[in-house]
C-alpha cells in the first residue's frame, strides 16, 4: 500500500508534554492535588485524551465546565473525580449524578434541582458549592452564601447531598500584584469559616487556577484547577513565560505548500488586496483558513515558520487559506510551515500568535481545529 499522503494542516498535541507540565504543577503546588481542567475539549487538544495524559502523570481530579463533558469523559472509561460547573435551570442531573460526577451548586435553586435528581435515583448527590468572592460571574453572592450554606448543611441531613468542596474563581490572577487577588482570597477564607461553621466538611476548598497556582502560595488551599499550564502555556506572559515556568507547549500546528509559485512586483494579494509585493517574488499557498480556525485577526500580523525564517501572514486570511511572500526562497509545493508550536525549532508560540491577533493563548489554541486532524505523539 502506499505510503499515506502527508496532511494538508494538522495539529500535534505532544501527550508527554502534557504528562511533564502535570509533573511540574504537582511539584509547584507540593502535596495538593490537581485537577486538569479539560473543558472545551482539552482547550483544543482533546479532551478524553488529555484526561489520560493527565491521569497518568497524577491528576487526582478533572475539572470540565458542563455536564456533557463529564459525561464524555465517563463514557471514555474515566473513573476519576470529576467536577462541572456550569448548568442552567431544568438541567438534567441525574445522569451525573448517576456517574457519581461532582456538580457545583451557585444558588438555593440549583441545590434543589439536583436534590430532586439525587432523591429520584435513591443516590447521593456529590456538591461543590461555589461562592462568587469577586470574579462576578457564577457563584453565590456574599450576601446569599449563608443562606446557600444552610441550604446544604440541610440537603446533607436529607442524606441527599455529600457537599464535597467550597469553592471560587479569581478574576485577576493573571497580574499577580492586583490588589483583588489578596482581597478574593480574604472573601473565600470567610466563605470557607462559614461553611465549616455550620457543620459542612468539604473534602476540598479550592481557589486557583494556573495562574495563582504558580504565584499565589497562600491560595493553594486544598486543590488547584489547572487549565492553560497543563497544555504547556504561561498563566502570567507579562511576568514569566512558559519556558521560565518548566512548562512545555504540547500543541504544534503545521501545514504544507499547497502551491508555490512566482509573481511579478505590485501584485495584490489576497482579499481587499491589503498587501501588495514589493518586487518579483514567490507566493506560497498554505491550505489552513479560518474555517479550520486561523484567526482572520492574524492578518498581515502573525508569523508562521516557513522556508527557514519566520514570515508573517501576507495579507488576508482566507477561509481556507492564506499566503506567505517567499522572496527569492526555492521553497517548493509540499514544503513544511509550522504556524506556531513550543518555539524550540524557531517557530513562533501560541502566545506569539495571542500577542500578535490581540487575544490570549487560551483562545489561540481553544479555537484552532475545524477541519484539521488531530495526531497525538
Ligand atoms: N477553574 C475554572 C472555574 C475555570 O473556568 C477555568 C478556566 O477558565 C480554570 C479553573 C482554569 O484556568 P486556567 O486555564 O487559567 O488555569
Amino acid at each position: 500500500t502506499p505510503a499515506p499522503s502527508p496532511p494538508r494542516a494538522e495539529i500535534v498535541v505532544d501527550l508527554d508534554a502534557v504528562r511533564h507540565n502535570v509533573a511540574t504543577l504537582r511539584d509547584a503546588v507540593g502535596g495538593r492535588a490537581l485537577m486538569a481542567v479539560v473543558k472545551a475539549d482539552g482547550y483544543g487538544h482533546g479532551m478524553t485524551e488529555v484526561a489520560r495524559a493527565a491521569r497518568e502523570a497524577g491528576a487526582e481530579w478533572l475539572g470540565v465546565a458542563v455536564m456533557e463533558e463529564a459525561l464524555a469523559l465517563r463514557a471514555a472509561g474515566d473513573t476519576g473525580r470529576v467536577l462541572t460547573w456550569l448548568a442552567v435551570p431544568g438541567e438534567d442531573y441525574r445522569p451525573a449524578v448517576a456517574a457519581a460526577v461532582d456538580v457545583t451548586a451557585y444558588s438555593v435553586a440549583e441545590l434543589d434541582e439536583i436534590r430532586d435528581a439525587a432523591r429520584e435515583l435513591g443516590t447521593p448527590a456529590r456538591v461543590q458549592l461555589k461562592v462568587d468572592t469577586g470574579l462576578s460571574r457564577g457563584g453565590s453572592t456574599e450576601q446569599d452564601w449563608p443562606d446557600l450554606v444552610l441550604a446544604a448543611v440541610e440537603a446533607e441531613r436529607s442524606g441527599e447531598v455529600t457537599v464535597t468542596g467550597v469553592w471560587s474563581h479569581f478574576a485577576c490572577s493573571d497580574e499577580p500584584d492586583h490588589p483583588a487577588n489578596a482581597a478574593q482570597e480574604a472573601v473565600f477564607r470567610w466563605a470557607v469559616e462559614l461553611a465549616e461553621r455550620s457543620g459542612l466538611t468539604p473534602e476540598v476548598r479550592h481557589l486557583c487556577n494556573s495562574a495563582g497556582a504558580l504565584t499565589r502560595p497562600s491560595a493553594r488551599f486544598d486543590l488547584v484547577r489547572c487549565g492553560i499550564a497543563l497544555y504547556g502555556l504561561s498563566p502570567v506572559p507579562e511576568v514569566s513565560t512558559s519556558a521560565e515556568l518548566g512548562l512545555v507547549p504540547a500543541m504544534t500546528v503545521q501545514g504544507r505548500f499547497a502551491m508555490v509559485k512566482e509573481v511579478r512586483a505590485g501584485s495584490g494579494v489576497s482579499y481587499g488586496h491589503s498587501y501588495v509585493t514589493a518586487h518579483d517574488t514567490t507566493l506560497g499557498v498554505v491550505p489552513a483558513g479560518y474555517g479550520d480556525g486561523v484567526p482572520r485577526h492574524a492578518s498581515s500580523r502573525a508569523e508562521v515558520l516557513a522556508a527557514g525564517r519566520r514570515r508573517t501572514i501576507a495579507g488576508r486570511v482566507c477561509m481556507d487559506q492564506f499566503v506567505l511572500d517567499l522572496g527569492d526562497s526555492d521553497a517548493q509545493a509540499g514544503d513544511p510551515v509550522v504556524l506556531f508550536g513550543p518555539g524550540d525549532a524557531g517557530e513562533p508560540t501560541a502566545q506569539d500568535w495571542a500577542e500578535a491577533c490581540g487575544t490570549i493563548s487560551y483562545e489561540i489554541v481553544t479555537r484552532i481545529g475545524g477541519r484539521m486532524q488531530r495526531r497525538y505523539v
